[in-house]
């Protein structure tokens, strides 16, 4: 459950119960897909709840928004102030925030009119994300960059997202790896991927990817450790040789990969700088130091 009766979001100017706050169901973003959002997470740094790349994310929201020509005034400022007293109101630390922009009534196939944000969020247990995944080519590629705007993060593009991640569960399998339209690897379905063979990191260059705010967070992460990464394309035959590889996204964080299409990758998690990077990753929320051993 994602609320309950107590739970307070911000829409459309003011903060509501979130059982109380209704939309419409004449509008282009239930009909058509035609609405924005981010994932964000927050952590306890000392005892208090502290937003992860707010800005990052924020400024991502308003490109989105902007590239979907959908009409939205907020700054990226005032944004994390909302959020941070959603968190208050609701006296959330560790927590998921979604926030949304919808578009007002209007059923046409012409840009929005006006816009509504929702900001919600939920206590966050990393319950649901398993730890080890199990991953299976998909036969769904990624939606072509020249039909959609594939950098942004649009809710349309979940429909793709859902049918991979279905797909892999129904033979099986934990999680989908989706290719691009030329057949090499891409993404998961709400994750960016990387390998690791001989001490080099490998991940899709992009183009064909929603370029992570993590994904950017694991660059910073190579850069500071001295791992270097190469940006390529690659097939799914290329990364059944790796040693490792993982998922990067902020609800995933850095997860491991077991196997993909039933091979195992090579190495022990711990002996990689995969798992290097994941602790890294850990400290760098939560802002403590990292101690490289
Ligand atoms: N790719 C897709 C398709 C996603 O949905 C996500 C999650 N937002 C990511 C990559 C990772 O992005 P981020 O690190 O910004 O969460």
């Amino acid at each position: 459950m994602y609320y309950n009766d107590n739970t307070i979001i911000y829409f459309n100017g003011e903060f509501v119960n979130a059982s109380q706050a209704s939309t419409d169901l004449y509008g282009q973003s239930l009909h058509y897909g035609y609405a924005v959002f981010e994932g964000i997470r927050s952590y306890a740094v000392e005892g208090k709840a502290k937003i992860f790349k707010a800005k990052e994310h924020y400024d991502r929201l308003r490109h989105s928004a902007e590239v979907m020509k959908m009409p939205f005034n907020y700054s990226t400022g005032q944004l994390g102030e909302l959020t941070y007293e959603v968190l208050k109101k609701n006296n959330f630390i560790d927590a998921y925030i979604r926030p949304l922009v919808i578009c007002t009534p209007n059923m046409s196939l012409s840009k929005g009119k006006e816009s509504h944000l929702a900001i919600t969020a939920w206590e966050w247990t990393n319950g649901y994300l398993a730890n080890k995944m199990r991953l299976m080519t998909s036969n769904y590629k990624r939606p072509n960059p020249s039909a959609f705007h594939i950098e942004a993060k649009v809710s349309g593009h979940y429909v793709n997202s859902i049918l991979a991640c279905q797909e892999a569960k129904d033979n099986g399998y934990d999680e989908a790896l989706l290719l691009d339209n030329n057949g090499f690897v891409a993404e998961g379905p709400g994750a960016n991927v990387f390998f690791e063979k001989n001490n080099i990191l490998y991940t899709p260059a992009r183009g064909n990817i929603l370029p992570g705010i993590t994904r950017a967070t694991v660059f910073e992460i190579c850069s500071e450790l001295k791992i270097p990464i190469v940006e390529m394309q690659f097939t799914p035959e290329e990364m059944y040789e790796a040693d490792a590889a993982f998922y990067c996204g902020t609800a995933a964080e850095i997860v491991e990969l077991d196997s993909l299409d039933g091979i195992a990758f090579k190495k022990q998690w711990e002996e990689t700088l995969s798992s290097k990077i994941q602790r890294a990753y850990k400290c760098k929320v939560l802002e403590q130091e990292f101690i490289y051993s």
